[in-house]
């Protein structure tokens, strides 16, 4: 098996501190923070006490099904943020990897048509991503196993439907 970036909860907690800094020393003042779920989450809410930004929104996008296995395209999921919410307001796109970069670029240009200024943050940014981030804790090309990602899930659920 090829290897691997490893990424522990205890570095996950350097990195988000390391972003946050490098984020405020920018100068960038976002008025909100998109996370992409799902582990974007994880990112938003560590920015978000660091920065202390405490609107925080959700976007949830489905691209990957495995270890470098891709969907033809990324895919907003429902609910998607109410555009309304966004007008006007610095943004902060926070998410785990830029790996190709596409969900990114989706959800940077959903924005763009309604924000006054789009940034993105990541824990690692991959040299083939089509986006280039604003702020990048580290950079690799191998694959990442997250650790809120690593273990399989306690349980396994399928045909889970998503109210519009
Ligand atoms: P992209 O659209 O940039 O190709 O990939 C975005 C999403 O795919 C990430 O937010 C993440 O959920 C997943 N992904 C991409 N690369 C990796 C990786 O190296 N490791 C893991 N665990 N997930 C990845």
């Amino acid at each position: 098996m090829a290897e691997r970036e490893e990424l522990t909860w205890e570095l996950f907690g350097t990195a988000g501190r390391e972003l946050a800094e490098a984020i405020a020393d920018s100068g960038f003042e976002p008025d909100l923070i998109l996370s992409v779920a799902r582990g974007g989450l994880f990112v938003a809410g560590a920015l978000g006490y660091a920065l202390d930004v405490k609107n925080l929104h959700v976007m949830n996008v489905e691209f990957y099904t495995g270890v470098d296995e891709r969907l033809d395209l990324p895919v907003m999921l429902p609910p998607v943020p109410n555009a309304v919410d966004l007008t006007g307001a610095r943004v902060l796109i926070a998410d785990d990897v830029a790996d190709t970069g596409a969900t990114l670029k989706l959800v940077r240009d959903f924005c763009a048509d309604h924000v006054a200024e789009v940034r993105c943050a990541v824990v690692y940014e991959k040299p083939r991503s089509e986006v280039r981030c604003e702020y990048v804790w580290r950079h690799t090309d191998k694959w990442i196993n997250f650790p809120w990602s690593s273990l399989p899930p306690v349980v396994r659920r399928s045909g889970q439907v998503l109210d519009a």
